[in-house]
């Protein structure tokens, strides 16, 4: 949408969008739980990964600058939270899609709805788009299928085969932002718990990420916006650390829990923990730890340690993830190293592949829609200065 829609500022005329679902910008209209995150302040390709390529020099040609300008000149108000995220000011991201949708519609963008596009070729100078509606010929042809993270947005991995008629490969696909798998038995009767944690993820003992947020016990694993933001570093057989106790230092919590052996000996282990954590976590801890939980006070003192490490640094291996119909984001795809620094193809010319369809995503906190924005406005100079356009 807004690559057609740059294009449409620059003079370009004839652009239609094909669009499998009966409206446009369905999934934009439910990001940020609804409120629309479209950007961060701290933006940077620090905070993008991709095994093929980088972020770094499309969003020096578009970046957070550009995009908020060129959102507030189609009317729209944006604020940032504590953590840098930007908002509409309306808190609705639907009202961001209209933003343009209405822009599109003012500029004469033709939008085809519930055309979804079965096979793509280039066939005598021109490309083809054939849908069960007929054949789409065109000059020039932007492939913005997004990934297959969310299926139920329409986005169901079917971009990477009109990629691939063109000869381009993708990398390894995994889904991103999403809720982790993990040991079961190491979490038992925890579901239905949300507390507030530091999370951290160790692949062979390297601190890939840290965040302090919420943590949800589910019974497959954890959720959580502190899972979430976790979740695109992680993968299958890393190591899931959680502090449940983020706020006090280890020594703190141990001279605590000694005292309170001291001045109640026969105080059984979980009535040690009470108030000082979540019951249930507690007994867990007590589980993990070999510890009964009616053991008295006095018989496990010396082995309170090791039960204030497991508390502040307890770990769950990972065994997955909950899959791309739960994520909201594909990790990997269209290699970066078959598109030129315009977003088109080297396979193909005249061919551009844009946003979440290509092996670039980005962390949690509004940086993959800047990705989308910015691949599209790039894609859109590239198009419209190729053609004799000013952009
Ligand atoms: C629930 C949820 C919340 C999110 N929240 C945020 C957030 O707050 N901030 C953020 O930065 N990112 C967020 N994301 C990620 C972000 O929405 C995506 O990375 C971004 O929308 C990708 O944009 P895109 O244009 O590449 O693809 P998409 O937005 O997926 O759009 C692709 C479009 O192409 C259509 N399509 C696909 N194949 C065909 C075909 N063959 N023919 C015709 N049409 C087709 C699809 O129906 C879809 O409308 C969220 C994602 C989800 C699922």
């Amino acid at each position: 949408m807004f690559c057609a829609l740059r294009l449409a500022e620059a003079g370009v005329r004839g652009i239609a969008i094909a669009e499998r679902n009966d409206r446009v910008g369905k999934k934009l209209s439910a990001t940020g739980n609804g409120q629309g995150n479209i950007t961060n302040e701290n933006m940077s390709a620090a905070h993008y990964f991709s095994t093929t390529g980088s972020a770094e020099r499309v969003l020096q040609k578009f970046g957070k600058e550009d995009l908020l300008f060129s959102l507030q000149e189609l009317g729209g108000l944006f604020f940032a939270d504590e953590r840098g995220r930007v908002y509409p000011a309306s808190r609705q991201a639907a009202s961001v899609t209209d933003l343009l949708r209405f822009a599109l519609a003012r500029r004469g963008v033709k939008i085809l709805t519930q055309t979804k596009i079965s096979r793509v070729s280039f066939e005598g100078g021109a490309f083809v788009a054939e849908a069960e509606q007929g054949k789409y010929v065109a000059e020039k042809l932007v492939l913005a299928c997004g990934g297959k993270a969310s299926p139920h947005f329409g986005s169901d991995g079917c971009g990477y085969l009109l990629a691939e008629a063109f000869g381009h490969t993708c990398t390894k696909l995994s889904p991103s932002l999403v809720q982790l798998k993990t040991d079961k038995s190491l979490i038992r009767g925890l579901k239905g718990i949300r507390t507030d944690c530091e999370v951290w993820v160790l692949r062979e003992k390297r601190e890939l990420c840290r965040y302090r947020g919420d943590v949800l016990f589910t019974d497959y694993g954890v959720s959580g916006d502190a899972i979430f933001r976790a979740s695109a570093f992680a993968r299958e057989g890393d190591v899931l650390k959680i502090d449940f106790l983020p706020q006090f230092t280890y020594d703190i919590v141990l001279r605590i829990l000694q005292n309170k052996c001291e001045n109640y000996p026969y105080m059984s282990a979980e009535d040690l923990l009470r108030c000082v954590m979540n019951s249930a976590i507690g007994r867990n801890l007590l589980r993990v730890c070999d510890l009964p939980h009616e053991a008295k006070s006095a018989d496990i003192k010396s082995r309170l340690a090791a039960l204030v490490r497991a508390a502040k640094g307890f770990s769950l291996p990972l065994t997955g993830s909950a899959g791309f119909e739960n994520a909201q984001v594909t990790k990997g795809g269209v290699r970066m190293d078959e598109l030129d620094e315009t977003m088109m193809s080297k396979k193909q010319k005249g061919l551009y592949l844009i946003g979440e369809l290509v092996d670039i995503d980005g962390e949690c906190g509004g940086y993959n829609l800047q990705w989308a924005f910015s691949s599209g406005a790039v894609a859109a100079e590239g198009i419209a200065k190729r053609g004799g356009y000013a952009i």
